[in-house]
């Protein structure tokens, strides 16, 4: 196993929405989330729209400030540090989005876009910001000249390089990558896909890959996060995921994966019940109102997240853990 990068301790984000009569809501985003990254893997983080993995992502980057919780990287909290401390940590981590049109300034060209990190972290040599520049863009896939031209100008797979050489010109070691293909055609999210791996694998990169697609996380991920309304359900190696779902909830998850080849049937689960509202959760398991397996229990007691087998977690009362 490679060494540690990151741990996440109970993070939790909470969103306070006033409705139009003045009445105040709360909504748990992100509730109580523990996990481990480590150097060199890239973690899946997969669930329905809405689920709070976007939100999770933003919070490990402070793009939004968590609730409570700590993030541990060498040996501190980097939660409670002053915005200067910080600004060190930041520079090692950055996220590529989704939607590369709507996160590229539509009047900067793109040697602009790519050049601003740099005159962010104070580097004030041009002949040195050029440089870094050109070798990004190379090792990304754009033409140096090209590099003149605003993003309108540019095809949605050529925008989303230049989303990713953003993300990485400061030479990060974590990049979060946000649905990075989820607005891009097919054929080009392999290419995407297969770029974000080669970058990976030349500039010892770690990925918190998030997305809303099994079939994309299975491609490119290590490890797997199943998330369900704000809480990891379930984290295993990715062939453990596939293999040996244990959780219900990742069950069905799967289960909805169409298999290109027809000869292979897999058991349909249809989920039952609506999620409830992410405003006025119930108690105990959050998969209450829509698991098959739900027992007594489950509506009264939260089911923790705990060790079943050698880096498989589940939070699920049907299994004991360790
Ligand atoms: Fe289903 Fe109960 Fe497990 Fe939740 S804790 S997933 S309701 S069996």
């Amino acid at each position: 196993m490679s060494s540690l990068l990151m741990e996440v301790r109970n993070l939790s984000k909470r969103f306070i929405v006033e409705e139009e009569w003045g009445e105040k809501l709360a909504l748990d985003a992100v509730n109580d989330v523990s996990f481990s990254i480590f150097q060199g893997e890239t973690l899946g983080l997969v669930g329905e729209t809405g689920c709070g993995k976007s939100t999770l992502g933003r919070c490990i980057l402070r793009l939004l400030e968590p609730t409570s919780g700590a993030i541990i990287m060498d040996g501190q909290d980097i939660l409670r540090l002053p915005p200067r401390e910080f600004k060190k940590y930041r520079r090692r981590m950055q996220i590529v989005f989704q939607d590369p049109f709507a996160s590229l300034s539509p009047r900067k060209t793109a040697y602009a876009i790519l050049e601003e990190p740099l005159l962010i972290h104070g580097e004030k040599n041009s002949r040195i910001r050029r440089e870094r520049v050109q070798e990004i863009a190379s090792r990304v896939g754009l033409e140096i000249k090209s590099l003149s031209n605003y993003p309108h100008e540019f095809s949605g797979g050529q925008r989303q390089r230049i989303g990713i050489a953003r993300a990485l010109i400061l030479q990060p070691e974590f990049v979060i990558c946000d649905e990075p293909v989820s607005a891009l055609d097919v054929s080009i999210q392999a290419q995407i896909l297969n770029l974000l791996s080669e970058l990976q694998e030349t500039m010892h990169l770690t990925y918190l890959f998030i997305s809303h697609d099994l079939s994309v996380v299975r491609h490119i991920s290590n490890r797997i996060a199943v998330m369900y309304m704000g809480k990891i359900v379930e984290i295993a190696e990715k062939e453990e995921i596939f293999s040996t779902p244990l959780h219900p909830y990742t069950r069905a998850l799967l289960a909805s994966v169409p298999i290109p080849d027809p000869k292979i049937k897999r058991e349909r689960i249809l989920l039952e019940g609506d999620p409830p509202s992410p405003f006025q959760p119930l108690p105990g398991c959050r998969f209450h109102t829509r698991c098959l397996l739900r027992m007594d229990m489950c509506a009264e007691i939260t089911p923790e997240l705990k060790v079943i087998d050698h880096g498989h977690f589940v939070a699920c009362h049907l299994y004991g853990g360790e």
